[in-house]
């Protein structure tokens, strides 16, 4: 007998399935392509060489392991924020931000719903883009949340639909939440041009909606920091008083570590010392303070010039990388005579393609070719490399002719 025989079996993650059933594949032509963690061109884990100067540096500096405040060290919080809105931003300066180092992107964003559902006066309805990462959603049930769609990815075109996310947007009940991806759409790969942005802002400001940025990925879309900070930082200069979810796994490959921050712009310095307190008391409760080592090297990086700029060329080498393997693998399934249109394997950015492929050509993309991926049909081109790259492109010419 058990005191948990109510307890039902949950439904495994669906990411975390597909590299339990790629383990166990005894094919050596097998690719792993759905889970979202950047390879090297051995498809290996990569350490950034700007990470192993920064662990060196601190393990140099013999530091202590006493406890960190409640929100993180400011010396973190202080260059995380920089690093999102810019280093002159005067939201920054006139301290009108609450920004506190959450459990990654992930901690981010469950504390910022949390926060939502305690404290927002409005209308306590979030919206998100179709389709988005699963976890938006979940986090949502669990907070009990209510959660919307907005149009956003168009199949037929495998780009953004401009037009359909801007006729739902405008009529989302006035100050509901809308939730955007800041760059590197997960699982699409599509993001708004900045003149699409420059529309989504207009119409989001228009209908009075508060805007919730989640920015998993800044540098890995484009390579450059600043420019995917584009879409927060051209919010803040229209005057959105934006919520901010940064994660530090992709872009400092930082994945275990847990390094991520949370943003409230709270329009003035007062506002923002209340919402920080109530902060505080909601992270006491769920995890005291948050873990020190991740957000040490991400500080290290980030204050210390010649370690930033390091850091800044690993950025560009990741995001180059795999734009290179979009490149080839678009060029490998042209060139084997597919007929069906591939342009959008270059169009789209940051670590996933949004292939269209089916679900029956996912399936035997898996079964005969031992090419794992999401049923979706998203790929993590980071699991891509020159050795398998030609593989994997002839297995997808073959699946869709
Ligand atoms: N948001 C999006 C869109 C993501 O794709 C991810 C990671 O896959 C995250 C947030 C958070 O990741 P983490 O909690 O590892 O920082």
């Amino acid at each position: 007998s058990t005191w948990w025989g109510n307890v039902e079996m949950g439904p495994p993650d669906v990411i975390l399935g597909i590299t339990e059933a790629y383990k166990k594949d005894t094919s050596p032509k097998k690719v792993n392509l759905g889970v979202g963690a950047y390879r090297d061109d051995n498809g290996n884990p990569f350490v950034l060489p700007s990470v192993r100067k920064a662990e060196e540096i601190l393990h140099k500096k013999a530091l202590n392991h006493e406890y960190a405040p409640i929100g993180g060290e400011a010396s973190y919080t202080d260059a995380v924020a920089k690093l999102a809105f810019g280093e002159n931003s005067p939201v920054l300066k006139n301290k009108s931000n609450v920004t506190v180092q959450t459990l990654s992107g992930t901690g981010a964003l469950r504390l910022g719903l949390e926060f939502i559902t305690k404290h927002y006066a409005k209308n306590k309805e979030i919206w998100m883009p179709t389709p988005t990462w699963g976890n938006h959603p979940q986090i949502c049930n669990t907070l009990n949340l209510s959660h919307k769609k907005y149009r956003y990815y168009d199949p037929k075109t495998h780009g953004f639909d401009l037009k359909g996310a801007i006729e739902d947007i405008s009529k989302i009940p006035e100050g509901s939440i809308i939730l955007l991806h800041a760059c590197a759409h997960n699982p699409t790969g599509v993001d708004p041009k900045p003149s699409d942005w420059e529309q989504l802002s207009h119409v989001i400001k228009e209908r009075k909606l508060y805007p919730f940025f989640d920015m998993a990925y800044q540098g890995f879309a484009t390579g450059d920091v600043d420019g995917d900070a584009f879409a927060v930082r051209h919010f803040v200069k229209e005057g959105h008083q934006v919520t901010l979810a940064q994660s530090f796994a992709k872009n400092m490959g930082l994945y275990g570590e847990r390094a991520g921050a949370l943003t409230f712009l709270c329009g003035d310095e007062g506002s923002a010392a209340k919402v920080m307190s109530q902060v505080k008391i909601m992270i006491r409760v769920m995890y005291s303070n948050p873990p020190l080592y991740g957000a040490r090297l991400v500080q290290e990086i980030l204050n210390t010039p010649e370690l930033k700029k390091l850091w800044l060329a690993d950025v560009k080498s990741m995001a180059d990388r795999i734009i290179s393997m979009r490149t080839k693998l678009r060029a490998g399934i042209e060139g084997a005579g597919n007929k069906l249109p591939w342009q959008h394997i270059t169009d789209q950015i940051g670590m996933f393609c949004y292939t269209g492929l089916k679900p029956d050509q996912v399936e035997r993309l898996t079964k005969e070719f031992h090419v794992y991926l999401t049923k979706d049909g998203r790929i993590s081109v980071a699991g891509i490399s020159s050795k398998n790259v030609d593989y994997v492109a002839e297995a997808m010419h073959k699946v869709t002719s």
